[in-house]
Parts: C-alpha cells; structure tokens; sequence
C-alpha cells in the first residue's frame, strides 16, 4: 500500500493491512491517507477494515471520494483537499494533544505561526464555562473566571489550578490596568471591578446616566490608561451567569476615564457587543457582534474601528466573520494578526481580515489570552476546560507601567 499516516510527529508509513491495524489502532480517532486512486482505496478500505473511525483524504474529488466510501462502506469520510491541507490526527496522549491545524491554502503564513512539535496542551477541565483569560507574568499566573461557578481561578505551571476568588460576582472578561491591576467585567454587580493592590475592590463604573449596566461582557486597556469595555444582556437573561433582571441600557460599548470617572458610549450600533481589542498600534479597534446568539436578526461578525486621537471611534466596517460559532473574544499578536475564539478551534484572522488557518480544540472556544515568559504561549478558555498551545508568534505586550 502507499499511504501515509500522519501521527503526530511522526508519520507511519502503511505497507500492510498489519501496518494499517496498528496505525489506526494507535491513532484511534482520525487517519490522513495521502494518495488517491486504487491504491488510495485500498489503504482506506484497510483501514476501515482495522477500526479507523474517520478517514480523511487529501487529493481526491468529492465524486470520487463519494465512490471511495461507497466501495469500502466509510461511515464518515472527510475531504481535506485544497484550502485545508495540513490537518494532522487528532489524537490525545495523557493531556497533551497533536497539533490538529488547518492553514488556509498551501502559502498561508499560518504554517509558520504554529509549531507541530508543540502539542495543544489541556491544562485543566472541571469548570462550568470559561472566559476571561489574563496572564499575570509577575505571579507567573493565569487568571480567568467559571462564570457559572461565580469564581475566578488562577492557574501557574508550578502551582496547576487553584481558586483565586470564591463569588466573583459573576465576573467574565479580566484584563490589567497599567499599574497592573485586575480590572474585571462582573455581570452580578453590573459594573466594572477594579481589583486593588491591596486587595479591596473598587466599583469603576456601574451607571451610565443614571440607568444600570446590563453585564459588561470583555474588557480592554488602552495605553493611556482608557477602560473600554463592551455591555450586552448575556448576563442579565438568566440566573445561570448572574441574576436575571430588567435590561435598563442598550447594548453598547463604552469607554471610562478611571482618572475622571467619565462614562462615554463609543458605539451604540450593535446587538450583541462582546469580544474586543486594539490592534498593536492601537489605530483600529475590533469589536465582536455576537447578537445572532439570542437574535438570529443580527449579523454576526466582527467589525473594525478607527480609533482618531481623541479616542472617538468611526467607520466600524465588517471585519470578518467567524464561522463555525461566534467570535467571542480574541486577542491581536505583534504582527496584528488576530487569534480569536471559534466553535471548532481558535482561528487566525490576518489584519485585512482573511482567515489563515485554525488550530483545531477540542471543545467550543469562548476566550483566549497570550501569557508565559515570552508571550508565546495561547492560553485558551473552552467551555469546561482550560488549554495552551506555544505559538511562532508573541501577543502584544501588556506594557504594564509600575507594578509594585
Ligand atoms: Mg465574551
């Protein structure tokens, strides 16, 4: 046979229906058969043979692929041709995964982001669901929050999991100020937290002319200090990640002067704000509208602001449109490129706003964050599970100012 089993990094070449017993024996969940043809066939019905799950091809057409599983009796096949190729198995070992990724066209700038002798690396599972990812470099420290759960959790390599606050009063997005200091999205209390050095929490902001937040969703910090943050109802709906309650406030996206206290919108024009983030030069600034998940009449998508000098917002063009599922948060590396949640992975999304490729997850995508020495390294935040993948590419700086 000639066929060829991409094993994570190692690929295993099929010479006998023996091989191919073992290939997918160990492989367990997905095979890649490289080659078509007669010969494609009879690797793919030998592996069909052995146990293999799924067989995925490369090269052929949908119409010979559709006669390939007819003659072998495939219960699933999957065609990878063209804008996919690259996808590895999928497989597990004892917590880590191989690096399952799919570049968008054979130049795509995705191959080089990813490094296939990094695996996707489970950390943790057990939660209820998970976003709001921060890396704390000082502490060594991740920190994001089981909105169901009401509380925060602090990851460290060192350390594994811990709660770092029982009642987070529901919080969701966390970010750092410039003095370092945890700024929090909290859908109970309807405001923005501020998490202070010496450990009492301070309210940011809580009213815009006089009516109650809805449940600030994400949270981000721009270099002057500027808190901008985005305000849907997600929160508000059920007693599940906070406390059902009348909506006061249209969903929209503000900005706080924490100096001044000021509470200004910056965009009013959406359903469903939710992830946001400045580009590197902090020039645009992306916002996701995730509305379609309540309103199947909003568009779903992410849009683009310029950013003028007096940090007023226009344009708002679209973006980019993740799919499958919604962009739910996402955070810009140093080139701009932008790393956002999906429901099959996390997507990379080139700054023109074209897909590069995934790095397929296991479970739904909500949040990600970069962290570790380097600000290599994607923490990922995926319904019950914490993950991290070490990227070719550096997350922007958190260009903390003093920290104490
Ligand atoms: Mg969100």
């Amino acid at each position: 046979m000639d066929a060829v089993v991409c094993h994570g990094k190692k690929d295993i070449r099929i010479e006998s229906r023996e091989d191919a017993a073992l290939a997918s024996n160990e492989v367990r969940v997905r095979v890649l058969v490289a080659g078509s043809g007669p010969i494609g066939i009879l690797t793919m019905a030998a592996l069909k043979f052995a146990g293999a799950s799924e067989i995925v091809v490369t090269d052929l057409t949908d119409a010979a692929l559709a006669v390939a599983a007819d003659r072998i009796g495939a219960d699933r096949t999957i065609n990878v041709a063209e804008d996919a190729v690259g996808l590895n198995v999928y497989a597990e070992h004892g917590g880590y995964f191989d690096l399952a990724v799919e570049a968008s066209g054979a130049a795509s700038a995705l191959r080089s982001f990813v490094m296939h002798n990094a695996p996707l690396e489970h950390l943790a599972s057990g939660f209820r669901w998970l976003e709001g990812p921060v890396w704390f470099g000082d502490a060594g420290a991740l920190i994001f929050s089981d909105i169901p759960n009401n509380r925060l959790m602090r990851w460290s390599e060192s350390e594994g999991i811990s709660i770092y606050r029982a009642g987070s009063d529901f919080a969701n997005g966390n970010t750092r100020d410039r003095e370092g200091r945890l700024v929090s999205c909290s859908h109970g209390a309807r405001a923005i937290l501020r998490t202070e050095l010496d450990g009492h929490i301070t309210t940011l902001a809580d009213r815009y002319q006089g009516k109650r937040l809805n449940s600030p969703n994400d949270v981000v910090v721009k270099s002057d200090g500027t808190i901008w943050f985005s305000d849907p109802h997600y929160g508000i709906g059920t007693d599940y990640e906070g406390y059902q309650a009348e909506q006061e406030l249209p969903c929209q996206v503000y900005r706080l002067d924490p100096e001044a206290g000021e509470l200004t919108v910056v965009a009013a024009d959406f359903d469903g704000p939710n992830g946001l983030a400045f580009s590197p030069d902090e020039r645009s600034l992306y916002i996701a509208e995730t509305g379609a998940m309540f309103d199947p009449a909003a568009t779903p998508h992410m849009r683009a602001f310029d950013v003028a000098d007096d940090n007023t917002l226009s344009g708002g063009r679209h973006f980019h449109t993740v799919d499958p599922g919604v962009s739910d948060g996402f955070r810009c590396d140093e080139d701009g490129n932008i790393w956002t949640s999906a429901a099959d992975g996390v997507h990379c999304i080139a700054p023109y706003g074209r897909l590069l490729g995934k790095v397929r997850v296991p479970e739904t995508v909500a949040n990600v964050a970069f962290g570790g020495r380097a600000c290599n390294r994607l923490f990922i935040c995926a319904s019950t599970s914490l993950y991290a993948v070490y990227l070719n590419r550096r997350g922007i700086s958190q260009q903390i100012l003093a920290v104490p």
